[in-house]
């Protein structure tokens, strides 16, 4: 049976791909098992050749592997049905989501411009590959006089990360999506931060949805992989055709595992960010903190657009304390239940020093950074889902050790 068209994003989560029912028997699994293999099997060959005149249409229709079957198939559904997409196209991880992105979009003496705020791997994606093929590719400041000012003739797609990748800075997507197709350009946003739940940057105008499932969808610490979401036939042509032409396939497995993440994504994702509230209200309070990047924190400049684009929030935040480098390395070593490390969207809470350099390049810290805020002093945390208690008591030990 499918699923009502007009129900909410919970009950979505709960129904999209459900395993088919055998019409033998009539019955079938609640959850759809992983369907691991590498090739089809048709029943004769008029069934093959209605798959692959189907396939040359543009749909989705197995003929081989690669492109995987039902388990698959739910989980892009799925991936469809919380992005707001017509198709998705799975990769790896999510940083072969986006190559795979700018890859169908651009090519030799093509342009992207992309905001400085983007995860940070995306640049040398282009320093490594995207150049080496002659695709050029700005980072500017994501507001509508630096990308006017930095527009060029072979500029084709504007690249994006709302909220950005360090210091969760809201972008007006809305507005830069205007901009960007007044001009031609197709919009590409990073959408592992929202994951489709509190963040839909295709109803917000973007053109392709890029998602890390490895982070929240995911939710388990223990997968990577990675989504591409349009919903224009021309777009998904082209991304179909680049998924295809890079051999870019995930293991069943893999997708189960998503599937299996992403029925409690929600629950996750909201117990997580009254966590992160939770975090952010007792270090507003310390003096050692000067600033707090987290859009719902109802101090960050972000937070109007926050509540005018976002439909929730998460378990990020980052920073800026009252210390130096050595100071902020003490704080981090003093931790006992925040594990060091990149990666987040798990159910554990983990934390990283925004390294300076990373920050070099980058527009909002130079607007909000003052004079108590030095280099190596931002520290970003994923705020997972054990008692918020006990994550501020292993902060307050952790900060009188620091400051010891
Ligand atoms: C982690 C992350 C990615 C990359 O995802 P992987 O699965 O680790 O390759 C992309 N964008 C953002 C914002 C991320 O946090």
């Amino acid at each position: 049976m499918p699923v009502p068209p007009d129900v909410r994003i919970d009950t979505l989560l709960q129904h999209t791909g459900q395993a088919p029912l055998d019409p033998a028997t009539g019955s079938g699994p609640v959850a759809m098992p992983s369907m691991r293999t590498s090739t089809v099997r048709f029943a004769d060959m008029d069934a093959l050749d209605r798959a692959q005149a189907a396939k040359a249409r543009g749909e989705r229709v197995p003929t081989y592997g690669r492109v995987g079957l039902q388990t698959h198939e739910s989980l892009e559904t799925l991936l469809c049905r919380l992005e707001g997409g017509s198709r998705a196209f799975l990769a790896p991880s999510g940083m072969a989501a986006i190559s795979m992105a700018l890859m169908a979009l651009v090519g030799q003496g093509d342009d992207v411009l992309a905001a400085d705020c983007v995860y940070g791997p995306v640049r040398f994606l282009h320093k490594t590959v995207l150049s080496r093929m002659g695709v050029g590719m700005d980072f500017v400041r994501p507001t509508v006089a630096a990308l006017q000012a930095a527009l060029r003739p072979e500029t084709r797609v504007l690249y994006l990360e709302s909220p950005g990748s360090l210091l969760m800075e809201m972008l007006d997507l809305p507005e830069l999506a205007r901009w960007a197709h007044d001009r031609g350009l197709v919009v590409v946003a990073d959408n592992t931060w929202g994951s489709g739940y509190v963040y839909q940057p295709l109803a917000l105008g973007a053109d392709v949805s890029v998602v890390a499932v490895t982070k929240y969808v995911g939710g388990h610490s223990d997968l990577m992989l990675g989504a591409a979401v349009a919903r224009d036939e021309t777009l998904n042509r082209r991304l179909g055709d680049t998924h295809y032409a890079l051999g870019s396939t995930v293991s069943a497995d893999d997708a189960w595992l998503a599937l299996r993440g992403a029925r409690t994504l929600g629950l996750r994702m909201r117990q997580s960010a009254e966590h992160a509230l939770e975090v952010c209200r007792w270090l507003a309070a310390r003096p050692e903190v000067s600033r707090l990047f987290h859009p719902a924190w109802p101090d960050d400049p972000g937070h109007m657009l926050w509540r005018r684009d976002a439909l929730g929030s998460n378990g990020m935040l980052s920073v800026a304390v009252d210390l130096d480098r050595a100071g902020a390395r003490r704080l981090i070593d003093a931790l006992r239940l925040f594990g060091i490390g990149y990666s987040w969207g798990g159910y554990e809470s983990l934390i990283t020093q925004v390294e300076s350099g990373a920050l070099d390049t980058h527009g909002y810290w130079d607007e909000h950074a003052d004079a108590r805020m030095r280099a190596g002093s931002v520290l970003r945390l994923h705020i997972g889902l054990e008692d918020p208690r006990d994550l501020i008591a292993d902060l307050d030990q952790a900060f009188v050790h620091a400051l010891a």
